[in-house]
């Protein structure tokens, strides 16, 4: 593989504030200090070893760049890389007759590693796989540099996420094997992995509160693990057994992976219930219904009869909230929810009014654990540096919701852009 490394926050520890006249090129130090994570250097000897070409891509100034690098790791290095433009680091691998043939042809065999969202924008631009690594624990560092906030990261869709060197290395190792569950089952790879969202230890009920999400849906350009194809096949009426059969899968994979590790013993598993109205019907419950586990299955909401408006035309996050609240209900079937752990499948985490009104309905019932899962999240917009051929805007990716193929669109007025409505599709 070909992987890049940032430097600042993923080898050495220089988020404290007092590093910044180094990183600026403004004072003159010496190398040795600079601190480094505990391990950075064998990591990247590992990596070397291993046989993966790395390079170190950092914003900062030639003069830190270069005498940290050479002080402590020994590879090639990119500096004042200019995250998330694409322009530094594909003039990099333009250069590289080698490095350009791979990337023409195999954008998966190259890896962006790093820990801020501008890494992971960067890596999305060029289309290659990325890895979220978060090893600060603490301390001085600026909002502005997007670092050390976990879900505001998360939120951009890594392809991976890991908290450790080790993690990192048995990904680069194994990477359809450490992939978010149901983009490993669609492409025929058992994998167990999902994002983490939220984990709340409720003390007093003696209750833990989790979310997970076991696929992108990704919003702009992404590598091509990421599966908004997929996710746009939920609403289609004339959608594939096929499709249905992967979102089950990759469910049926993570809940798994989770009562192999987990110590926690799972007594229900349980769907946010499709509403009659729903367009196909029984649009969450098909895929549901595949889904096989040995966890107890049961139908725990149904809402209003009758209902026919969508939590879609809802605005914002309070108006679907109360929406839910009003709306779904736990069923009085006579099975006693007291103190149950129990398992939720909804299709899609957004806003979270959902999670969060299912979570308020269950502890209403005095149940144990609650594991609510989604299918797909949203990730954050990021564009490619494309722009307009024909009147030099920025182009916009779209996804043909019916057939899941992706267009680069100049956005006109009744698309709500300010373009000349040129669209160009992408292979
Ligand atoms: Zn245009």
């Amino acid at each position: 593989m070909v992987i890049f490394v940032d430097l600042d926050g993923t080898l050495t520890y220089t988020a404290d504030v007092k590093y910044k006249e180094f990183k600026d090129g403004l004072r003159d130090f010496n190398p040795s200090e600079i601190p480094l994570f505990q391990g950075s250097i064998d990591f990247v000897s590992k990596l070397k070893s291993e046989g993966h070409r790395v390079i170190i891509l950092s914003d900062s100034h030639p003069k830190y760049v270069r005498s940290v690098v050479e002080y402590y790791f020994n590879v090639e290095y990119i500096f004042l890389a200019d995250k998330p433009n694409t322009a530094k680091t594909l003039s990099f691998i333009l250069s590289d007759e080698s490095l350009n043939s791979l990337y023409q042809t195999q954008k998966e065999d190259f890896m962006i590693i790093g820990d801020s969202a501008l890494d992971i924008q960067l890596g999305r631009k060029l289309k290659i796989l990325t890895s979220y690594i978060h090893l600060y624990t603490e301390g001085n560092f600026s909002e502005a540099d997007g670092i050390g906030n976990y879900r505001s990261i998360i939120k951009y869709g890594p392809t991976f996420i890991a908290k450790s060197y080790q993690e990192l290395l048995n990904i680069v190792s194994n990477r359809q094997g450490n992939l978010l569950s149901i983009e490993a089952a669609s492409i025929g790879r058992n994998a167990c992995k999902s994002v983490k969202f939220w984990d709340y230890r409720d003390r007093e009920h003696q209750r833990v509160v989790a979310f997970r999400c076991l696929a992108r849906q990704e919003n702009g350009s992404c590598d091509k693990f990421s599966k908004a194809d997929l996710y746009y096949q939920i609403d289609n009426p004339q959608r594939k057994n096929g499709d249905l059969a992967i979102m089950a899968k990759g469910v049926e994979n993570y809940l798994q992976g989770l009562q192999q590790i987990n110590s926690y013993k799972w007594d229900y598993f349980t769907y946010v219930s499709d509403k009659s109205s729903t367009t196909p019907p029984n649009k969450l419950k098909e895929i549901f219904d595949l889904i096989s586990t040995s966890i107890p299955k049961i139908t725990l909401f149904e809402w209003d009869e009758n209902m026919t408006s969508s939590l879609r035309n809802e605005k914002d996050y309070q108006a679907r909230q109360s929406f839910i609240r009003s709306h779904l209900h736990i069923k009085n079937s006579g099975v006693s929810l007291e103190r149950k752990n129990i398992i939720v499948l909804d299709d899609q985490l957004t806003t979270g009014a959902t999670a969060f009104e299912i979570r308020k309905k269950l502890e209403e019932q005095n149940v144990g654990n609650i594991l609510i899962v989604t299918l797909f999240y949203m990730s954050l917009l990021v564009l490619d540096d494309k722009i307009c051929p024909r009147c030099g805007k920025p182009l916009v990716i779209k996804t043909n919701r019916k057939k899941g193929s992706k267009f680069y669109s100049c956005q006109p007025p009744q698309f709500g852009g300010d373009g000349c409505g040129y669209i160009e599709n992408i292979n």
